[in-house]
């Protein structure tokens, strides 16, 4: 069976803390591939800044060069909010023979109670918490814990800046701000 992290995220922008913490989670735990699954709309959060395409285009831009990181669209191509739990029995429907480590946040980790049909999703993959700063590991559910550097970058953070024209170099790949300011994301 082929070991697959699958990092899903809203990724408006990619950021280093997302590729640090799919690196580690990848060496620490020997995983096959990681794939970056950028959320159609996700179910806590307002609207995306940026449309879908340019989040699996900047997603595609931050990756490249990676060759056990992937870029997915399984959640885009679907209509409306993006629950995990739709996502992934589906995902195991057309991959029968993969074991899915769904690598979370500690953001997330603490929200894992309210995720839509938590209880049979466990059944269907292993969690994977990191550690983020200002966010505890624990969790009344099995959670595997890798640590990983702590990088206090958010997406939240770099749209600012972007907005404020202040500087963001080294927090995302050059490849990603290249994308943004090519395509005029962020300005406002
Ligand atoms: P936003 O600031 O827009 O809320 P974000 O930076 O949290 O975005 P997401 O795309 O929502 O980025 O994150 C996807 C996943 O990556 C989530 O599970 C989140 O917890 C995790 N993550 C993002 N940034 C970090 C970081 N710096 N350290 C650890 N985990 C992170």
């Amino acid at each position: 069976m082929k070991k697959i992290g699958i990092l899903g995220g809203t990724f408006d922008p990619p950021h280093i803390g997302h590729l640090i913490i799919a690196e580690e989670v990848y060496q620490e735990l020997g995983l096959d591939e990681v794939w970056f699954m950028p959320s159609n709309e996700p179910p806590h959060k307002s609207n995306a800044m940026a449309s879908g395409t340019d989040r699996l285009e900047m997603v595609e831009a931050a990756i490249q060069g990676n060759a056990h990181f992937r870029a997915v669209d399984f959640e885009l191509k679907r209509e409306g909010k993006s629950y995990t739990y739709d996502t992934i029995y589906h995902l195991k429907e057309r991959y029968p023979s993969i074991s899915i480590y769904f690598i979370i946040g500690g953001d997330m980790v603490e929200y894992l109670p309210r995720w839509h049909a938590i209880d049979k999703l466990l059944e269907l993959v292993h969690f994977v918490g990191v550690n983020r700063k200002g966010h505890p590991l624990s969790s009344p559910y099995p959670v595997l814990e890798v640590e990983v550097p702590l990088i206090e970058v958010s997406s939240t953070d770099i749209r600012n800046r972007m907005k404020e024209g202040r500087n963001a170099t080294y927090l995302l790949p050059d490849e990603v701000i290249h994308y943004i300011k090519g395509n005029h994301l962020y300005e406002t």
